[in-house]
C-alpha cells in the first residue's frame, strides 16, 4: 500500500496531513509513504525529518502513484485528475460546497472520505478533525481578539490604580467557542457566552464564564444546532443586544453543518458597541455571524474593528498538523491489514464519512444539499 502526501495547493494553507512520527506508524503497518518534496516546509517540517519515505517532485507524481492520498484541504482539480482510478482520497474535502469536485471524484471512480462528515460518536473522537482543528481555531481567535484590543484583557493593579479586566462575549459554544472561552479566561478576561444548545450552559459555566440566557433554545439532530425561525432570531437579537453593547471583545463561532453560518449580530448591534471594541468573526468564511464582516479582512465599522480571519488553524501549523495527522491515522489505520487496504463498509464511522465510491455520491445529507 502506497500512501501519498501532495503539498497543499490552497494559498495560505500551512498544515500538512502527516508528521514524521505518524509516517513511522504507517510504515509499521507495512505501508510505504510518498511525499511531495518540500511539502512540509510551511509547517516547519524538512524532508530529512521523514525517514525511509520516497520523495516526488510534484503533487501530480504523488497522486499518480499513491493508492491512498492524504490531504488537509481539497486537492486541486489537476491533482484529482492525476489520481489513479479506484484510489482513495482522505481529507477535509468541503463536501457541502463542492458539487464539481464531487462529480470529478465520481467520474474518476475515487473512493473519497470527507472528514467533516465523521459521525460525532464517542468511538470516533480520536479521528475528529473538526474538533482538533476547531480547538486550534478557538484558541487563535481569542489571541487575535486580545492582540487587536486597545485594552488589557486581565485585571491589572499598578502604582496609580487598577485596570478592570476586559469583558469578552463568545457566541457559539461548540469545540471552538469553548476553547476561545478557556483561552480568553487564561489571559484574564471576564467572559460571557451564549449558545442555542441548552446543554452548553453547564459547559460554559464550568469554564468560569457566565451564560447569557436568551430564552431561545434550538437543539437539532446529531448534537448540532438547528436553524432558528425568524421569531426566534428576533428574540435572540433583543436579548443578546445588551451583552453585545457592553463587551470589549466579541468572538463569534456559530455554525450549522451544511448551511450558511447564522447571522446573529446585526449592523445595528455593531453600531451600539463600545468605541474600540473588537469583533472576531470565526464564521466569516462561511457567510459570517456578523453583518459587515469580510473574510480575510479587518474592517472598521465606525470605531469597532471587525476581523474575519481565514486559515485560522494554519496560524499554528505545527500543532494543528500534529493533531490532524493523528486524526487521519486513527481513521485509516484500522483498515490497513498486512500492508494492504481492507475497507470495511459495515463500519459506521468509515461508511458515515464516505463522500464518493464506485462512481456514486454516497452521503445522503450531502446529496440532498448538492442536489
Ligand atoms: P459547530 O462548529 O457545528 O457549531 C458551533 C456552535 O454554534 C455549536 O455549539 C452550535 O450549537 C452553535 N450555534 C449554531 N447556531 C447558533 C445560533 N443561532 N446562536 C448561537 N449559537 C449557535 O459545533 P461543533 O463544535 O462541531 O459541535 C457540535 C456538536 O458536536 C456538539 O454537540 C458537540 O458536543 C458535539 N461533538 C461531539 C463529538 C464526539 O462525540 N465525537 C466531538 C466533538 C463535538
Amino acid at each position: 500500500l502506497l500512501i501519498g502526501v501532495p503539498a497543499e495547493t490552497i494559498p495560505g494553507e500551512r498544515r500538512l496531513s502527516v508528521m514524521p512520527d505518524v509516517v513511522k506508524k504507517y510504515q509499521g503497518l507495512g505501508a510505504q509513504v510518498v511525499i511531495q518534496s518540500g511539502s512540509g516546509q510551511s509547517a516547519h517540517l524538512r524532508d530529512e525529518m521523514f525517514a525511509d519515505v520516497q520523495f516526488a517532485s510534484s503533487g501530480a507524481e504523488v497522486c499518480s502513484t499513491a493508492d491512498v492520498v492524504l490531504c488537509v484541504q481539497p486537492p486541486s482539480p489537476e491533482l484529482i485528475a492525476a489520481m489513479k482510478p479506484g484510489s482513495v482520497l482522505i481529507g477535509m474535502l468541503q463536501p457541502w460546497s463542492g458539487a464539481e469536485r464531487a462529480q470529478q471524484l465520481m467520474d474518476k471512480q475515487i473512493t473519497s472520505f470527507a472528514m467533516e462528515l465523521l459521525p460525532r460518536i464517542s468511538r470516533a473522537q480520536s479521528m475528529d478533525v473538526l474538533s482538533s482543528q476547531g480547538a486550534v481555531a478557538g484558541y487563535e481567535c481569542a489571541l487575535i481578539a486580545a492582540d487587536h484590543s486597545p485594552k488589557f484583557f486581565p485585571m491589572l493593579t499598578y502604582a496609580a490604580g487598577t485596570i478592570r479586566p476586559a469583558k469578552v462575549l463568545v457566541i457559539g459554544a461548540g469545540v471552538a467557542g469553548l476553547q476561545a472561552i478557556a483561552t480568553a479566561r487564561r489571559i484574564g478576561a471576564m467572559i460571557e457566552a451564549y449558545d442555542v444548545r441548552p446543554e452548553t450552559r453547564e459547559q460554559i459555566e464550568s469554564l468560569g464564564a457566565k451564560f447569557v440566557d436568551t430564552g431561545v433554545t434550538a437543539a437539532g439532530t446529531g448534537g448540532y444546532a438547528r436553524e432558528l425561525t425568524d421569531e426566534e432570531k428576533a428574540k435572540q437579537a433583543e436579548r443578546l443586544a445588551k451583552a453585545v453593547a457592553q463587551c470589549d471583545a466579541l468572538i463569534t463561532t456559530a455554525a450549522i453543518p451544511g448551511k450558511r453560518a447564522p447571522r446573529i449580530i446585526t449592523a445595528d448591534m455593531v453600531a451600539r458597541m463600545k468605541p474600540g471594541a473588537v469583533i472576531v468573526d470565526m464564521a466569516a468564511e462561511s457567510g459570517g455571524n456578523v453583518e459587515g464582516s469580510v473574510a480575510g479582512e479587518k474592517v472598521w465599522v465606525g470605531d469597532v474593528l471587525v476581523i474575519g480571519p481565514t486559515h485560522i488553524a494554519s496560524r499554528m501549523p505545527v500543532h494543528a498538523s500534529e493533531m490532524y495527522a493523528k486524526n487521519l491515522y486513527n481513521f485509516l489505520s484500522p483498515f490497513i491489514k498486512d500492508g494492504a487496504l481492507a475497507l470495511d463498509w459495515e463500519d459506521e464511522v468509515m461508511a458515515g464519512c464516505c463522500l464518493t465510491h464506485a462512481g456514486e455520491l454516497r452521503h445522503a445529507g450531502v446529496k440532498q444539499v448538492l442536489g
